[in-house]
């Protein structure tokens, strides 16, 4: 789980504002190695290309890379170790940030900064508790902006806590469950809110399959299905062999009409497992997948056998191609339509995942729809060196206070469970407490808080200030205003307007029900008893807002019986 935390940024003193589009500039991000001398898969993976970064308001050389790093942001540092208390983990003597190289453009340095906080830990979720690996201090990364490689720097270096569960969770709805669990925990000290600022990866693997992580989830609700749909479409490549595909061979002299020079390999033994958009469901559709691998190459994508007569090529011109490549019948073939450097870049990429057996190390996109698309290779431990712009940090000497979970700040409130629940889950408790210190019963403020105050909000009108909701608070609390007035008396205090308040008193009540059973004296001797609601009706019409209607409904009660003898 990543989490941002509340408290600006991790390295300079940048607010987490918003960006906009504006000139900015440009990086080229080209993979290094680590220290132990390998290039990181995963690094390797992205092309050295151009990318634009845009600042929006912002004027940062931080987060320009021009200028190094400061921090960390000790206020992130703190809450990253409470988090850690929470949790019940031990946290490291010292803090080092490392790099970790990520060149796919979402940072404008080439790396993100990563720190080892804390290690163990468990968590307690509904159904069950799974321990905490680790949890790390990171910065966030770039947005995407508009078109591709374009990123806004408004969200590069939030303080994000990216904290790793233990490989415990076995079923689909514990997945879940944690993540959930876990999300309200975080809640207990200074988060972000709002979509986005948690986000989840699921590693996900089967018996016979291998880990794959999965990103982007867009809720939690989704979560159950999307790792269902992870362990099937494991089981269904964990029978599929590899294919050595053959020498790339250009085949555009073969073809009637190519769009420019066309370039094509063997697929030994896979005639039938790149399917097609009509494949039945459940079949790997592993053409999806290659194309998906040939794109990471810059090209639009790939024509294989099993889809022919697609983009321009005929049966036929098919049946030459694979004379050519000496396919048999059980072979495949895959083309690609562009100049010779890309388009052996692009095979190669293909012909690399051809050539694993079952279901390959990598991580993968979620898609809305359901599902998951490559993304690139599993990252590895090559991708890690020192940051040796920020000193280490002592974390013994750190002092750190426990915020109360969100549990017992439910449990604290003076209220029912459902509401207490309701007014902590909205991080309404603070402004509970000071509505009572106003003066407010917990009714009364709970009731503000949870539904009279967002009903305003959504007639569009203003919340009232401080001295407004003091004054309808003392005006509840004195007798002057009566519960079911608290509605019209708001809207008049929104609406600028004065509050006028007469006050009534019991003897007003009794001298208005008196002249009302003389008025309407057949009326109430034809329906004896039965006249009361349409009775209450009226007084209350006058009372509204000045009475309590308890008080009115009593009052009337007696009125009548002693009028009906
Ligand atoms: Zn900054």
């Amino acid at each position: 789980v990543h989490q941002q935390l509340d408290c600006g940024k991790l390295f300079c003193s940048c607010p987490a504002g918003t960006g906009s589009p504006d000139l900015g500039f440009s990086r080229r991000l080209h993979a290094t190695a680590s220290e132990m001398g390998q290039v990181d898969t995963a690094a390797a993976a992205e092309n050295v290309r151009d990318f634009g970064y845009h600042q929006g308001d912002g004027n940062c050389l931080v987060e320009a890379d021009e200028e190094p790093p400061r921090g960390p942001n000790p206020k992130a540092v703190k809450i990253a170790l409470q988090v850690a208390q929470l949790l019940g983990a031990q946290p490291l003597e010292e803090m080092h940030f490392m790099r970790k190289v990520v060149v796919d453009g979402s940072n404008t340095t080439g790396f993100q900064r990563t720190a080892l906080v804390s290690t163990g830990g468990r968590l307690e979720y509904d159904g069950g508790s799974v321990d905490i690996e680790q949890l790390c201090l990171e910065e966030d990364s770039c947005r995407r902006g508009d078109g591709n490689d374009n990123f806004l720097l408004d969200r590069l270096g939030v303080p994000l806590l990216e904290i790793s569960t233990a490989p415990q969770l076995h079923t689909p709805e514990a997945v879940q469950a944690a993540a959930r669990a876990l999300g309200r925990l975080l809640r207990a000290c200074r988060v972000r809110r709002g979509l986005g600022t948690i986000r989840q990866d699921v590693n996900v693997s089967i018996p016979e399959g291998r880990r794959v992580e999965l990103k982007g989830f867009q809720d939690l609700g989704t979560m159950p299905q999307v790792v269902e749909d992870e362990m099937e479409r494991q089981a269904k490549l964990a029978g599929i062999t590899r294919s050595e595909p053959g020498p790339v061979t250009e085949v555009t002299r073969l073809l009637a009409n190519p769009p420019t020079s066309a370039w094509s390999c063997r697929l030994p033994g896979w005639a039938g497992l790149l399917g097609t958009t009509k494949s039945p469901l459940g079949h790997p559709r592993l053409g999806r997948e290659l194309a998906d691998h040939v794109r990471r190459a810059g090209v639009a994508g790939l024509l294989h056998s099993d889809e022919i007569p697609a983009q321009g090529v005929s049966v036929d011109e098919a049946e030459t191609i694979a004379a050519e490549l000496k396919c048999g019948e059980t072979d495949a073939f895959i083309l690609v339509f562009e100049k010779k450097e890309v388009a052996m870049a692009a095979l190669e990429r293909a012909c690399n995942r051809a050539r694993k057996t079952g279901v390959p190390h990598e991580v993968r996109r979620v898609l809305t729809e359901g599902g998951s698309r490559y993304l690139r290779p599993m990252p590895g431990a090559a991708r890690m060196y020192p940051e040796t712009d920020i000193p280490p940090l002592k974390l013994t000497s750190e002092n750190v206070e426990l915020p109360p979970t969100l549990d017992e700040r439910s449990a604290a409130l003076p209220l029912g469970t459902q509401q207490a629940e309701q007014l902590v889950r909205a991080s309404l408790d603070g402004r509970f407490y000071e509505l009572v210190t106003m003066g407010s019963s917990p009714k009364l403020a709970a009731r503000l808080l949870l539904h009279q105050l967002p009903e305003l909000r959504k007639a569009g009108l203003p919340t009232p200030g401080k001295a407004a909701l003091e004054e309808l608070i003392e005006a509840v609390a004195s007798g002057k205003l009566a519960k079911e007035g608290v509605d019209d008396a708001l809207a008049t205090l929104a609406r600028g307007e004065v509050l006028r308040l007469e006050s009534s008193s019991n003897a007003d009540l009794d001298a208005f029900i008196d002249e009302l059973l003389a008025e309407r004296k057949d009326f109430v001797q034809q329906r004896r008893m039965e006249a009361m609601g349409p009775l209450m009706g009226a007084v209350m019409g006058e009372f509204r807002g000045r009475i309590d209607g308890a008080l009115v409904s009593e009052r009337l009660l007696v009125k009548l019986e002693e009028f009906l003898g």
